[in-house]
């Protein structure tokens, strides 16, 4: 009779743990293809502007900045060009961007 009652309640947290484990997985491929879709979108716009060859990430003085796989061209989002100069005043970007500004 016990075992016959701790079949079931096994049977029911197996069960139970299977649901819970389902349940885990679905979230997860949910999660999983998100981010797939995110970066496949974001690769699909960094772009060249130049010669439309893709972008990628690179850090430069601690600052993302993206730059061609085919011709090295450097993409600076809004702000990282004041950043990547402001942060040292004596930089080469810094008298590059004085001289020429
Ligand atoms: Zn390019």
């Amino acid at each position: 009779m016990a075992n016959k009652w701790d079949e079931r309640k096994k049977a029911k947290e197996d069960e139970y743990f299977v649901k819970q484990e389902r349940e885990l997985l679905a979230k997860l491929k949910v999660k999983q293809e998100g981010e797939a879709k995110v970066s496949a979108q974001k690769a699909c716009y960094m772009k060249c502007p130049k010669c439309g060859e893709p972008l990628k990430e690179r850090k430069f003085q601690k600052i993302l900045i993206d730059q061609c796989t085919a011709c090295n061209g450097i993409w600076l989002d809004a702000g990282e060009m004041e950043q990547v100069a402001g942060r040292d005043n004596e930089s080469w970007l810094a008298r590059f961007w004085m001289k020429n500004g």
